[in-house]
């Protein structure tokens, strides 16, 4: 059990934008998407990555919520324009738990975010996010992202490196990854283990974006001790789901059944099943798991990776004067 706020806490709790959730064994995850977003146009003037409607994300998720799903985590950072108000919005219009995060995303979105903000304002805002809830609405985050370039970590992604793990230092809320293209994982994790983070903390993001994945290019950053996603499942321009599953297979077979977390990162309106695209937010509970059915893995190898790791590895960690009522 962790204390926090004087309430003796199950170790399955997360925080959602709606207050703190006790996650059931069978509770399905999209543990990496996007619900709201507008890019700064310094990162992306595309159309496409501009998911500004609340009607029709609200259709999308509760076509995630008709097929099976429970929990979606939304990796939306500061300066990639998040909304907690709609994220609000949308928990309470479709049942679906949301996880909120804070942080930034990789050059040059936080250069332009950053650059006429005071350094300890926008730390103590990354405390206070995941303490006590986004200043507006209160909505609570429940963990860091940091993320870096394809092929270099910019000035700036360091002062976000320093931003987000002086900040886990108070809260210990998870860090987790974006890694462009799946580069730079392994250097990642050095530099968030030489600010003091411990493995289990970490997840690293977007490997399954690397062309020709393979199982020893993943044995390398797991045997680090950290966590991994799958997190471009369905969309076939970065592989398919049948070479992940086999990769998961193998990598189950090696022990490292509960270091693995599957998400789809749907952050284009072409990826909504809503606008006739795929793999829809409903990918994971509708196909994904019977995808993992069909290869022969277990109903509770399934729940491992579908519920039990993300509950693990987004569980709440951080003491807090403000014990929140729970609103489910
Ligand atoms: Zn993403």
């Amino acid at each position: 059990m962790n204390k926090i706020g004087g309430a003796e806490l199950s170790l399955n709790r997360v925080e959602t934008v709606l207050g703190p959730y006790d996650c059931k064994e069978d509770d399905i995850w999209d543990a990496h998407l996007h619900l709201w977003c507008r890019p700064h146009p310094s990162v992306s003037n595309d159309p496409d990555l501009f998911l500004q409607n609340e009607i029709m994300a609200e259709k999308e998720l509760k076509r995630f919520k008709e097929a099976g799903g429970s929990i979606v985590v939304d990796f939306t950072p500061i300066d990639y324009r998040r909304n907690p108000h709609v994220l609000i919005n949308l928990s309470r219009a479709t049942g679906v738990k949301i996880i909120m995060c804070t942080g930034f995303y990789r050059s040059p979105g936080p250069d332009y975010y950053l650059k006429d903000k005071d350094i300890n304002t926008v730390k103590q805002q990354l405390v206070n996010e995941v303490k006590f809830g986004e200043e507006q609405t209160g909505a609570r985050a429940a963990f860091y992202k940091w993320a870096t370039s394809r092929d270099e970590i910019t000035d700036t992604e360091y002062v976000t490196l320093n931003l987000i793990t002086e900040a886990h230092k108070e809260t210990k809320a998870p860090i987790a990854t974006h890694c462009q293209r799946g580069r730079l994982a392994v250097t990642q994790v050095r530099l968030l283990k030489e600010k003091g983070v411990s493995p289990e903390n970490i997840l690293i993001g977007h490997l399954d974006m690397i062309p020709d994945l393979t199982l020893d290019m993943l044995l390398e950053v797991l045997n680090t001790g950290v966590n991994i996603a799958f997190d471009q499942l369905g969309k076939p321009k970065y592989g398919l789901d049948f070479h992940k599953i086999e990769l998961i297979k193998q990598l189950y077979e090696l022990g490292f059944g509960d270091k693995i977390l599957c998400g789809t990162d749907i952050g284009r309106f072409s990826c909504f099943e809503e606008s006739g695209g795929i793999p829809g937010y409903a990918h994971i509970p509708k196909k994904f798991k019977e995808e993992l059915a069909a290869a022969g893995f277990s109903n509770e190898q399934i729940l491992t990776l579908l519920a039990i790791n993300p509950a693990k590895f987004y569980r709440t960690r951080t003491e807090s004067n403000i014990e929140p009522q729970p609103q489910f």
